[in-house]
């Protein structure tokens, strides 16, 4: 039993269950995600065992150790300090293949490694076999069969870790093909991994220099490797005369020799390949196919949106009568008790009517969430990101800014932060900026409110129009952009597509739980509050309280405003503040709209009668509506999101571009949609 804490570093391929089995470990509760760039941050966690003191470290997913991207940073900065003793590579055992790149970069880190062979129920369930005597032997590291989920070989792996942490000195090799090749280099007995005699000749020539030159370096080899592939930070580093030795980068060559030696080493311990696998090339062929992959999404995608309105409305309708209950009783209860008609309309046409109308829409958000929970678990929402990776390479842009933009159906302020996967500054800006245009969950409302009120059977496909018209000008923006400052596309997105598979019951209902309370919170908090500032607005003016919500506060301000909304169709003081309301969170452009047009419970149907009509003697119609879900969908995000970028950009003028930018965009698109859309309707 020691004393000394070991700190164990969980790296791994995205998705491959190292955030489940640090919770597994810690007890934490982090978040786990079908879906990379989750981890971006590194966690810490502790456990103990027979005495033995761990400290986990769970990583960001990569694929290699290069340092492309700001995971692979983190990541590989991390386990080169002395911050990791024990290195635990989780690998997901049932696509062991497309893992074991990674495992290879590892082990020629010199550090000791144990091979975390997890989701090794998957591996039962589909009838696979691997040797497990056979992989240890070729790769020279201890492999230990796990499973995160069913929490099986917990112990055996810290065990293994512990040992392997006092012993760190790698095992003979018993090497595939020591004896029979014609290789003037032998080290078949020292690495796991050995090139061709040419890289190998070279490696050697580095490994010289290094020995004159920083005689103290230690694992020379595999900083020659990197020296061969130009790795920048080491080159920077260790700077080496390759004069004779590497004219070139042999970074393809040292990939495909690894991947050769994976190839061989599949072949001997993977003793029943899986028939999912195949499946999920089958599918793919479609899925991710040239010509069928865009039209599949949005397929896929308008899909959604049926369920979300057809099913979401029918629940809807339950919401509303509930919401009407409600909102009677409470007036008559107040009038009852004989309170003062100001706190009665405070109460019911400020925050029932608010909040209210924005909970009526829980169940279209809900069952959004439902889906796009459906899509990331499954696996397909990865194939999208490389279906349009393909597409916006094309343009120029790189494929990498589109997992943000996709993260932001949901919510921009998460999608904003998964920018952080972007290598340079200048894409990660231009990811930020456009990221917002995609139509997140809290636009949803306006969508459903507004067309239901004047696209009757074509309501669906106005709103669905929205998230089509919110990708577009989030990719011509990019586009222009990198015209604009002649940046060149970054380099192929190297992502891995995880198999196809039933979506896990629990991941989902966590997922959707997490964005359902979300949802209530905001409800709760800044909805409710920007609910009462409406009505305080709107109910005083500088005469003291007004009868005329003319003559309030608020109405001067959306007055000094319509100029700049008239060329829209927006050219109502009435919209102009709740516009305005809207920074603070998108949803109080509806809820605002109760008070701003008297009309209680706005979002049922007999409100959406009356607010129709009340907008109807305005002279506002369809093609002002639409005018109004195009800016609501482009301009300002909300504050949350500001802070979010702002936090992101580290300053406030930036910040403050980034906003003016989306507001000239938002301005631009809805001058250009309300023109057509009044030609049309
Ligand atoms: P990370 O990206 O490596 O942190 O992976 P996560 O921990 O987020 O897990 C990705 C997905 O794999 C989630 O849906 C998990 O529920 C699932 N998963 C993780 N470990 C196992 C396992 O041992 N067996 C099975 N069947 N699924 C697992
Ligand atoms: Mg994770």
């Amino acid at each position: 039993m020691s004393e000394k804490v070991i700190n164990v570093g969980f790296i791994g391929n995205p998705n491959c269950g190292k955030t489940t089995l640090f919770n597994a470990y810690t007890g934490a509760n982090l978040k786990v995600a079908n879906w990379p760039g989750v981890t971006v941050e590194k966690k810490e966690g502790r456990t103990v065992y027979k005495g033995q003191e761990f400290k986990l470290i769970d990583l960001p997913g990569i694929y290699s150790l290069t340092s492309y991207t700001m995971e692979e940073k983190v990541s590989r900065e991390c386990i080169m300090s002395g911050e990791v003793d024990v290195i635990v590579d989780v690998v997901d055992a049932s696509s062991l293949e497309r893992n074991l790149y990674l495992t290879l970069q590892l082990i020629e880190l010199g550090k000791p490694v144990v091979l975390a062979l997890n989701m090794m129920d998957v591996v039962e369930e589909r009838g696979m076999e691997i040797d497990l005597h056979r992989l240890p032997e070729m790769l020279g590291i201890p492999a230990i069969p796990v499973s995160a989920r069913k929490r099986t070989g917990l112990e055996i792996l810290l065990h293994a870790v512990a040992h392997h942490n006092e012993y760190a000195k790698q095992g003979p090799f018993i090497h595939h093909h020591s004896a029979e090749t014609g290789h003037r280099h032998n080290h078949h007995r020292e690495y796991a991994m050995v090139y061709d005699d040419q890289i190998e000749d070279k490696i050697d020539a580095i490994i010289e220099q290094f020995r004159k030159r920083y005689p103290d370096m230690d694992n020379m080899r595999w900083h020659a490797i990197k020296i061969l592939e130009q790795d920048e930070t080491v080159m920077k580093q260790y700077p080496v005369d390759l004069d004779g030795i590497a004219e070139r980068s042999y970074e393809k060559d040292i990939i495909n020799e690894k991947y050769d030696f994976i190839e061989e080493v599949i072949d001997e311990t993977l003793v029943n390949k899986s028939e999912k696998a195949e499946r999920t090339e089958r599918i793919d062929r479609y899925m991710t196919g040239k010509w069928l992959g865009l039209p599949i999404f949005l397929v896929i995608m308008a899909l959604v949106f049926f369920l979300t309105f057809t099913v979401g409305d029918w629940l809807k309708g339950y919401f509303e009568t509930g919401l009407d209950l409600f909102t009677g009783a409470v007036s008559a209860g107040l009038e009852s008790v004989g309170t003062i008609p100001v706190l009665n309309s405070l109460i019911v046409d400020g925050i029932i009517s608010g909040v209210g109308g924005i909970l009526t829409f829980l169940p279209n958000i809900f069952i959004l969430f439902l889906a796009l929970a459906f899509l990331e678990d499954s696996g397909y929402m990865s194939r999208v990101a490389f279906v349009m990776d393909d597409i916006m390479s094309r343009l120029g842009l790189s494929g990498r800014a589109f997992l943000p933009m996709l993260l932001g159906f949901g919510c921009s302020v998460p999608a904003v932060m998964a920018s952080r996967a972007l290598e340079h500054r200048k894409d990660r800006l231009k990811t930020i900026l456009v990221t917002p245009f995609m139509s997140c969950s809290a636009r949803l409302p306006i969508y459903v409110l507004f067309s239901s009120m004047f696209f009757g059977d074509y309501a669906m496909i106005a709103c669905y129009s929205m998230y089509i018209l919110g990708i577009a000008v989030a990719i011509l923006t990019a586009y222009i952009l990198s015209r604009i400052d002649g940046s060149k596309a970054e380099h192929a997105l190297l992502i891995e597509l995880p198999e196809y598979k039933a979506p896990n019951a629990r991941t989902i209902a966590v997922y959707v739980w997490e964005k359902v309370k979300d949802y209530l919170t905001k409800a709760g908090t800044v909805i409710f509050l920007a609910s009462i500032i409406m009505w305080i607005l709107l109910n005083l003016g500088p005469a003291g309280f007004v009868t005329d919500i003319a003559d309030s506060f608020g109405a001067m301000i959306g007055k000094i405003l319509v100029p700049f909304f008239k060329p829209l169709g927006l050219g109502y003081w009435q919209i102009a503040v709740a516009l305005i309301a809207g920074i603070a969170a998108k949803e109080v452009v509806v809820s605002s709209c109760s008070v701003l047009f008297g009309i209680q419970n706005i979002t049922t149907g007999h409100g959406m009668e009356s607010f129709v009509a009340v907008l109807g003697t305005m002279g506002f119609g369809a093609a002002n509506a639409y005018a109004l879900m195009v800016f609501c969908l482009l301009y300002v995000p909300c504050t949350a999101t500001i802070a979010t970028i702002h936090r992101e950009v580290g300053s406030a003028k930036t910040t403050c571009g980034i906003i003016f930018f989306q507001l000239a965009v938002a301005w631009v698109v809805s001058f250009i949609a309300y023109h057509i859309a009044g030609l049309i309707l």
